[in-house]
Formats: C-alpha cells, sequence, structure tokens
C-alpha cells in the first residue's frame, strides 16, 4: 500500500541504519558474530556493575568485576536472573540513568501464572524493530509497501474487532489486515478471508494454533487464499507436522520465529529449514542441558540482552526449551548461530513421584499415531497425567484405548492416565493454546 511504503520510506534515520547493519551483519561469520557479543557483553557487565544497584551488590557479594565473565566460556558461571528474583529485586535492577535512556513499561501476558513487568529503553527498542523487519519479514521475501495478513492473539496488539473503515484504515497505516486470534468462529474467519482476497497480502503471520484453525477453515471450505510468499509462525512451539499441514494447505513455505516480549526475537528461520538462526546482535542465547527421559539433548535456553541498559536482564531464564543445533554453518550464509529447534516450557516438563522426568514434546510426538488436531496434557498432581479431548472424541471406545496403548508405556507404572472429555480448551490470557503443561512445575 502507498500510505505504508511512504511511513516506511520516511522512517527515523537511525532506524534505517540500524536495519542496514543488521541486513549486512547476518552475513557475518560465527567467530565475527562471537567477536561482535563478546564486545557488547563487556559493555553490558560494566554498566550493570556501575549503574545498576542489583548488579553491584551482586559483584560485590562474588568479589568479581566484569572482566571475570567477558568470555562467554567464563560467562557461563554467571548467576542466572529468574522471574523470582525480578520481582524481589524490581527498584534495585533499574539502571540509575534509566530515565536518559527512556524507560517504556512491558510485561509478559502471563500465560503461565502472574504477568511479569519490567522497563526497556529506546535502544531496546530500536534493535527489537529492526531483528522483527529482518527475521518477520525480509527473511520471507516480504518486501516495504507490501500488504500481509496477521491472526494475533494478544489483545494489547490487536484491537477486539473491526468494521470494513477501521479496517481499511488499518491497511492503510499499518499494511496490515487483522484477524484477532481469541474470536476464530466461521463468520468472522470468512470475513477475513475476504478481506485478504480484498487486499492481496504477500505474507501471513500469526500464532500458530490460530493459523492452524484458519487453515482448517479454508480445507472445510474449499477455498483458496490469493497467492503468499510465506507463512511466519509467531508465539507458540510449532512441530514440524504442523508446519508441513500449514505449508500444504496455505501453498507456501513456513517460517518459525521465536522470540517474548522480554526479550524481543530472539531466533527466526531462513528459507534453507537447518534451524532457527540467533538475533545475536540482541541476544546471547545459552543453552542449559537438563535431564528427562525419552529426550535427547534438552536444554533450558538462558538469554542475555545486550541492549537493554535500562533494566539489564543478564543470563535470564525465561522459561522455554530447546535444542542447540549441531550443523554448524547454515546454507544460507548467515553466520548467525542455529538453534536446532524450540520444543517448549520448563512447565511442560512432567516430574513425577517417582522421579521420572518427561518433556511435553513427547506426548505431542507421539500423538501424530493418533491424529487428535486439539488437546490437552495436564499434569495436576505426581501420580497422573490427564488427556482432554473433545467430548464427541472421547465418546468413542476405539480411540480411547489406542490413546491408552500408545502412552501407557511410556509412562511411569504408578502413573495414570486420566481422560477427560471437555466442550472446548482454556486458551491463555494472551491468546495463546497449550498441548502439555504441567500445573505443579513452578515457572521461576
Ligand atoms: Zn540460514
Amino acid at each position: 500500500m502507498i500510505t505504508a511504503k511512504l511511513k516506511h520510506l520516511l522512517t527515523n534515520r537511525d532506524e534505517v541504519r540500524l536495519q542496514k547493519f543488521m541486513r549486512s551483519s547476518q552475513y557475518w561469520s560465527e567467530e565475527e558474530v562471537r567477536a561482535h557479543q563478546r564486545v557488547k557483553l563487556t559493555k553490558l557487565l560494566v554498566h550493570a556493575s556501575e549503574r545498576v544497584p542489583y548488579y553491584q551488590k551482586l559483584f560485590k557479594e562474588l568479589g568479581a568485576h566484569p572482566s571475570d565473565f567477558s568470555e562467554l566460556e567464563t560467562f557461563k558461571t554467571f548467576p542466572v536472573l529468574t522471574k523470582s528474583i525480578i520481582r524481589e529485586n524490581f527498584e534495585d535492577l533499574i539502571s540509575t540513568d534509566a530515565s536518559e535512556r527512556g524507560l517504556i513499561k512491558n510485561s509478559t501476558g502471563g500465560s503461565t501464572g502472574e504477568p511479569l513487568v519490567f522497563y526497556q529503553d529506546r535502544r531496546f527498542h530500536a534493535f527489537a524493530d529492526a531483528a522483527r523487519i529482518r527475521g518477520w519479514y525480509e527473511a520471507p521475501g516480504f518486501k516495504a509497501g507490501e500488504t500481509m495478513g496477521v491472526i494475533w492473539g494478544d489483545m494489547r496488539d490487536v484491537g477486539d474487532d473491526y468494521s470494513a473503515s477501521q479496517r481499511i484504515a488499518t491497511v492503510l497505516r499499518s499494511g496490515e489486515v487483522l484477524l484477532n486470534a481469541f474470536n476464530l468462529s466461521e463468520e468472522r474467519m470468512y470475513r477475513f478471508y475476504r478481506w485478504l482476497c480484498l487486499f492481496s497480502p504477500k505474507l501471513l503471520r500469526g500464532y500458530v494454533t490460530a493459523l492452524v484453525d484458519f487453515a482448517a477453515f479454508l480445507e472445510r471450505r474449499g477455498l483458496a487464499l490469493p497467492t503468499v510468499k510465506g507463512v511466519v509462525l509467531c508465539a507458540e512451539t510449532v512441530s514440524p507436522e504442523v508446519q508441513r499441514y500449514l505449508e500444504r494447505v496455505i501453498g507456501a513455505p513456513s517460517y518459525n520465529t521465536y522470540g517474548g516480549r522480554e526479550l524481543s526475537l530472539i531466533a527466526f528461520e531462513c528459507g534453507a529449514k537447518m534451524g532457527l538462526h540467533e538475533v545475536s546482535e540482541n541476544n546471547l542465547v545459552e543453552f542449559e542441558p537438563i535431564e528427562t527421559s525419552h529426550a535427547e539433548n534438552l536444554c533450558e535456553i538462558v538469554v542475555t540482552n545486550l541492549n537493554n541498559y535500562a533494566m539489564p536482564f543478564i543470563r535470564y531464564k525465561l522459561g522455554d526449551l530447546g535444542v542447540p543445533s549441531k550443523k554448524g554453518e547454515c546454507s544460507c550464509g548467515r553466520g548467525l548461530p542455529l538453534i536446532e529447534r524450540i520444543v517448549g516450557r520448563t512447565t511442560e516438563v512432567m516430574r513425577f513421584a517417582d522421579g521420572t522426568a518427561i518433556a511435553g514434546e513427547m506426548f505431542i510426538h507421539l500423538m501424530k499415531d493418533i491424529g487428535l488436531r486439539q488437546y490437552q496434557f495436564v499434569q495436576q498432581d505426581e501420580n497422573s497425567v490427564t488427556l482432554r479431548m473433545h467430548r464427541d472424541e472421547a465418546l468413542d471406545g476405539t480411540l480411547v484405548n489406542r490413546i491408552r496403548e500408545v502412552y501407557v508405556p511410556f509412562l511411569p507404572s504408578s502413573v495414570k492416565l486420566k481422560i477427560e472429555p471437555v466442550e472446548c480448551f482454556n486458551k491463555t490470557l494472551t491468546g495463546k493454546f497449550r498441548f502439555v503443561f504441567s500445573e505443579i512445575a513452578r515457572d521461576d
């Protein structure tokens, strides 16, 4: 759209410069990327030790100096930051010069509990915007001025509903045709489809399960979308089977992304499909191995944001699980390190009374032999797991027996598999769907 294109051309020069920088830095070698991170990390640690009361105290207690942690190997020994530490030390985590940096309040959506509030500065947001432009738009081949269809669930980002004039105004202003993922009725999806036909977007972006609902709707109705260059997947973990399903129905490659409000975009997929490239100019990603049965190389993800000086998040455990890549360089030529895959949340690891820990990924992986599209495995105590499935499907005795046959051998013998028929599934406050979660796992 012309207005969106004009807006892009008139964007602040610093933003344009940063976008240009990140367009080029993604093709540095991995050594150059790591050297760049070391420089940024050293600066951040010095700033934290001088201007952030929480870290001033921490360095004092450790009897250490920022230079003791500025190599990536030694940095692994620096204490981690958790949600509960942030809540308990909120004021002390804000730098004494934060007001000069521009304090912008933000929070998580509280998908697994109480929302976490924090501050980010102008520099953080400038890098976050540039990272999104590169990872969400440029990597799938989207060009400034083109239109995008967006199915989004966070009410802070999208309005409740749109009149025709509001919708046109939104498209002219932002280039985005929006659908609220909270309310995906047949009628709303059809209206969205009609608007997509009218504006011919070049890219679709959205919450994974909402995109799956929309794809199933298109399939059911036999509707074809205008040709898009790709589908960008955000906010939820996605399995390869779901990616293939979306690609088949929408008729375009899918691009997985990984991020969070605390740290902005952390990784994005390129066309070579060798994993997700870390956004190394923004975040330093580390992997801490965790022990579970039936899952190899599973790690807890620890992230340091290198740009937010107002409230530094250093070695922050955001509660996500992933597998680091062993593939080396990506054939796309980008030197940004690769993550093999994002697996889910730490709250998806079920820990049972006999000490066995099972990653949520296993529950999702086994479902491919059964084929339920919507279901939830929930752990409410140490001796059982409940599978919530649609009331209609739960009435099918053969299906229920098949589920027991597949899952029971993987569970400790003391653990009961319960099946609970439900009318509908609960989503989180931000509209995310969780296939697996443990109500007894701590989220800090
Ligand atoms: Zn690549």
